[in-house]
């Protein structure tokens, strides 16, 4: 049995009906750039997400990007971000010639660990970007406290996180300054290409975020400050406003997979529950915990990522694609071990959690349109492994 990691054509069979006549309307309407799909994306994704204003843009990368630039972070600024996450975070700090600084791992969600936070900041820290792994929300209530006492401003990277709730079901990006969000193919709302969006409510910022996307020209040839080509296709908002009112059901879909799965390893003898490292254990799985959920608050993982933990994740890896099951491994180097960030010459012992991470996770497909059956295969695959 073949099990892809994704397989976004079966999404695709399934709105082709609805989408390929709104992609057709625009190529006949040739309005290409932003105009009247952008703005219904943006009222869009701004009423669900529950903020004042979003401002759609070119690429997740692009968002935080322009999010950095609203605040006027420069060279030699301090913006405290986790080591462990997509390279976009990182690199956006690092392109503006500001100093990411590094935080290790919280065990349990993998997000960044909150009671390292504090240490690290100065009167050089000028943002901190926490990043919503896998599509749970790191733990704001104490990013915001931090946040409150020094004045610093929160950008959340929700890249992965559209729709996430933390406790008391508030919105990824309705909780900091301004929320990043990515529309590559590969997130839970993926466009047919590159694409972002913005979201704050903070009426000053969302003027200047879609002046910003635009050369900071306003009026037509006039620029009161630099900003760059970020604007979005006409093409992949039409997209996006055809899948957005699926997205629910997608996210739904994630979920029961992920229980399912949950399920499957604790029946199966395989989970190592509760643990928080990495075990003595090797016959044994750390699977996933939507931990604000366990604790009976409201939250909601959408489950971008399935990521389990094991020893020997690179064998397990190669056995399971012997068997036609695809796998990923995000990430295999945190920043710390990056070579183009050696320059910030960091101590990897600093970052024991997010070191063993990056050696022992492994994300299982997940995918809405995965079937019973296949999980169960992927759940037999592992157990023939491990045992
Ligand atoms: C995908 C992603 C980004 C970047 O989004 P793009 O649209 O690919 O530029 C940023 N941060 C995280 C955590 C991501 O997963």
């Amino acid at each position: 049995m073949k099990v892809p990691l994704l397989d976004l054509k079966l999404q695709y069979q399934s709105i082709k009906n609805e989408v390929e006549p709104a992609m057709l309307k625009v190529a006949q309407s040739q309005m290409l750039i932003l105009g009247e799909e952008v703005d219904k994306l943006e009222k869009t994704i701004a009423s669900y997400c529950k903020t004042d204003y979003a401002i759609a843009c070119s690429s997740g990368t692009d968002a935080l990007l322009m999010a950095l630039m609203a605040i006027d972070i420069k060279p030699g600024d301090e913006v405290i971000i986790p080591t462990y996450s997509f390279f976009a975070t990182a690199g956006v700090v690092a392109r503006l010639g500001a100093i990411p600084v590094l935080i290790d791992s919280e065990p349990v969600t993998m997000n960044i660990d909150v009671s390292q936070i504090r240490e690290k900041i100065n009167f050089k820290t000028k943002a901190i970007i926490p990043v919503h792994l896998y599509g749970q929300c790191a733990e704001m209530d104490e990013i915001l406290k931090i946040s409150n006492e020094f004045n610093i401003p929160v950008i959340e990277d929700c890249a992965q996180a559209i729709g996430a709730q933390y406790k008391d079901g508030k919105f990824a990006g309705s909780l900091g300054l301004i929320g990043c969000f990515s529309f590559y193919p590969t997130k839970n709302l993926g466009a047919f290409g590159e694409g972002g969006i913005i979201t704050t409510n903070n009426k000053e910022l969302a003027e200047k975020l879609k002046q910003m996307r635009n050369h900071g020209m306003n009026p037509k040839y006039y620029h009161k400050f630099i900003g760059g080509n970020f604007r979005l296709d006409a093409l992949q908002a039409a997209v996006l406003n055809v899948k957005f009112p699926h997205l629910e059901n997608w996210h739904q879909r994630r979920r029961e997979n992920a229980n399912l799965y949950t399920k499957l390893f604790i029946e199966a003898g395989l989970s190592e529950s509760k643990g928080k490292m990495i075990f003595d254990n090797k016959n044994k799985v750390l699977i996933p915990e939507a931990v604000y959920e366990n604790s009976g608050c409201k939250n909601y993982h959408i489950y971008n990522q399935y990521i389990i933990r094991v020893q020997q994740r690179d064998k397990l890896r190669e056995f399971l694609g012997k068997n036609e099951i695809g796998t990923e491994i995000y990430y295999p180097v945190p920043f710390h071990g990056q070579e183009c960030f050696a320059y910030l010459n960091n101590n990897e012992k600093d970052f024991p959690v997010a070191n063993e991470l990056s050696e022992t996770s492994i994300a299982l497909p997940i995918f809405p349109e995965l079937t019973k059956e296949q999980i169960q295969f992927v759940i037999e695959k592992i157990k023939e492994f491990l045992v």
